[in-house]
């Protein structure tokens, strides 16, 4: 998961998820803690810039570019 410095976008791949594993419940952690982060970056209000298509997602911060008035 890397974002990007210039523009905040977070860019991932998921087939990375598990790499480096040693253990089946290693790789079932690393795949929760990986899922969480993506919880995490919906919950900061990112969203999919595009349905995610050959395991590359691009989260990006709607209105990033713009002024956000009136947010509750
Ligand atoms: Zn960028």
């Amino acid at each position: 998961m890397e974002e990007c410095p210039d523009c905040g976008s977070v860019t991932f791949r998921g087939q990375w998820a598990i790499d480096g594993a040693r253990t089946l419940p290693e790789a079932a952690l690393m795949l929760r803690e990986y899922a969480n982060e993506l919880e995490d970056l919906a919950a900061e209000g990112f969203v999919l810039s595009e349905a995610i298509e050959h395991d590359y997602g691009c989260a990006v911060f709607p209105g990033a570019d713009e002024e956000i008035e009136g947010e509750p």
